[in-house]
């Protein structure tokens, strides 16, 4: 725009001047009227049509002038100056330039150095006005100029220079006001996330696409013992370095922020964090990937590191307690039962048939405190990393053919028919693999480095959990494999289980909230167990099921070629690492 801008409080002087000046004239008008000997004391001559003006001045001022203040308070103000320059022109006019238009002269004069204000153009246009005036005055054709008019044009032009002078230092830019209201904005927000994110007590670190740290908080600076500016720009596995929460190093592959960077995924692990100098502690570690919001582009990753090793510390206690609970109830419970065992054995002892019935009642639920005392313990030691396994080279084929036939009559005594497929073409296919066909021909050897007795675990809690949730029809147990992955199966035709729950049987405790698993007992512990095992062996266990018709478990286990099995089983030859080719 034209108009140049300066403070508010000029502007309010301006409009204070021109309201005052037409008010100060109206009073004129109406003493003139009612005292016309005051026409003779040097005050200006006021006519109607001055007075009118001065009128609609003052309406404007008090009420138009602020409504286009709100919205322009330059533009208010210069409205307010061309009314007041009508009104000096048309008391001028009514004065003739002589000694009693001095007033309106002087109100020119002061109006010529307030409108510099608006900037050079109407500075221009402030003197131009009263050479024109002047010049009409005297039909264009000046010989004897009057005091008045010498006044009033070399006043224009003086103060239109001091008004220049005046105002030069005093334009504010609306854009540059704009900018530096911007920037004072930004610098502001910067410093406040800046403070926020020094303040979390959670170690916060930001990476590029490189792994190359660009922010990190005092927290995350002393949980790596890193100073922080010596971190800027670091790789972040330098800085952070990671082992599992057992204390073995984490694999490249395992690498949570380069996972995080690839798969553009959240990640979330507890891990423990190792000290540049000394210091060892667990913490739980969530990265997220930064998505520019448009382009959804990766722009690095957030990693917020939470020290969890008091909490970590309670749950070990925790787990000791069970464990060792459980480790030592156990053994009262295995004599408990051995005793019934006797009891019942008619060899043994003799009972009549209602006692027999009492103990067989005892016998059967001492048996279920028995399994759920080894549960608790298979648990707690598999949380913490403490699972045993003593693996050895197992020929699955025929391993799960013997456990099919132990588990078999449990299955019969309750009407159930039991399969076993081995080999037989699964009507899915093995992930990565559709040629599974040719296992019909050769009965295949499905050789796996697994401990026998941790697999009996997991085929057993699968065949129990088949048994206990089928009423009728079968439970076929098969195996299938391609050549690197061996695909165990347990399917049974019965109630099924609610997609609902399908992603949460796998954890500890979870049992589906059913009217049938309220009447039959259990504590959740088995899947979570045979999940545990099954990745002790970097293997993958899930679930497909449909309600009302019948459920099938996978087992995916890493396959050992024949070769690999011979050589394993040659090596194996000290009595420390027995190996079992069956
Ligand atoms: P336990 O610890 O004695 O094994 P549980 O059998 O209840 O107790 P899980 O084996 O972990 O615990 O099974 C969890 C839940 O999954 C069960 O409560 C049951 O609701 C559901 N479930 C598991 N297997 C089947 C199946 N074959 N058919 C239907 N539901 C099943
Ligand atoms: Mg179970």
């Amino acid at each position: 725009m034209f108009i140049h801008h300066v403070g508010k409080v000029w502007y309010r002087l301006y409009w204070a001047y021109i309201t005052l000046a037409s008010l100060f004239l109206v009073v004129v008008y109406f003493v003139q009227k009612a005292i016309p000997p005051f026409n003779h004391f040097g005050l200006p001559v006021v006519t109607s049509s001055v007075l009118i003006l001065c009128l609609a001045q003052i309406i404007y001022g008090l009420s138009i002038y602020w409504l286009i203040y709100k919205r322009s308070d330059a533009l208010a103000t210069f409205i307010g100056g061309m009314l007041f320059v009508l009104v000096i022109v048309s008391g001028l006019n009514g004065s003739g330039l002589t000694n009693a238009a001095l007033l309106y002269i002087i109100y020119w004069l002061v109006v010529i150095v307030f409108s510099a204000m608006f900037g050079v153009l109407i500075s221009a246009g402030a003197i131009f006005l009263p050479i024109v005036f002047v010049l009409s005055q005297y039909n264009f054709q000046i010989r004897q100029p009057s005091a008045a008019s010498i006044v009033l044009v070399v006043g224009s032009a003086v103060c239109t220079f001091i008004g220049y002078l005046f105002w030069r230092t005093r334009f504010d830019d609306q854009q540059t006001k704009a900018v530096s209201r911007l920037s004072t904005m930004l610098r502001s927000n910067q410093q406040q996330s800046e403070i926020l994110i020094q303040s979390i007590a959670d170690g916060i670190i930001v990476i590029d696409t490189e792994g190359k740290i660009t922010l990190m908080n005092t927290a995350a600076g002393r949980m790596t013992e890193w100073p922080v500016d010596e971190a800027s720009d670091v790789d972040v596995r330098l800085v952070v370095k990671l082992h599992k929460e057992h204390g073995e190093e984490l694999t490249k592959s395992e690498d949570p922020f380069s996972l995080a960077l690839q798969q553009q995924q959240h990640i979330s692990r507890i891990v423990e964090l190792m000290g540049r100098v000394s210091k060892k502690q667990i913490v739980s570690l969530v990265i997220s990937p930064i998505l520019l919001p448009k382009a959804n582009e990766l722009a690095g990753a957030v990693a917020v590191i939470r020290d969890v090793s008091q909490e970590h510390a309670i749950e070990q206690q925790r787990a000791d307690f069970i464990s060792t609970a459980a480790h030592e109830m156990r053994t009262p419970v295995a004599a408990i039962e051995g005793y019934l065992s006797l009891a019942l054995n008619e060899r043994v002892s003799s009972v009549d048939n209602r006692a027999r019935g009492y103990l067989q009642k005892a016998h059967a639920s001492t048996q279920h405190l028995g399994k759920l005392f080894q549960d608790l313990l298979t648990s707690s030691k598999a949380e913490d990393g403490r699972l045993s396994s003593h693996s050895v080279v197992v020929e699955m084929g025929a391993f799960l053919q013997q456990l099919t036939d132990e588990f078999r009559l449990v299955a019969q005594k309750k009407g159930l028919a039991v399969e076993y497929l081995i080999g037989t073409a699964n009507d899915r296919d093995i992930e990565n693999d559709k040629e599974t066909a040719n296992v019909h021909m050769v009965r295949p050897l499905y050789y796996a480095l697994v401990d026998p007795e941790r697999i009996r675990e997991v085929m057993s809690n699968l065949f129990d959990n088949a048994c206990k949730y089928t009423q009728q029809g079968k439970i076929s147990i098969g195996i299938t494999s391609n050549e690197e992955v061996i695909q165990i199966y347990v399917r049974d035709t019965g109630s099924g289980i609610p997609a609902e729950d399908l992603p949460h049987l796998f954890q500890k405790f979870y049992r589906v909230d059913n009217s049938a698993t309220r009447t039959i007992g259990g504590t959740g512990l088995g899947l979570f167990i045979c999940r545990k095992i099954v990745e002790l062996y970097k293997g993958r266990i899930w679930v497909e099921s449909t309600l009302g018709k019948g459920s099938t478990f996978f087992i995916n286990l890493p396959r050992l070629s024949t070769q690999k099995a011979v050589e394993l089983q040659h090596q194996s030859t000290s009595p420390a690492t027995p190996s079992t080719l069956q």
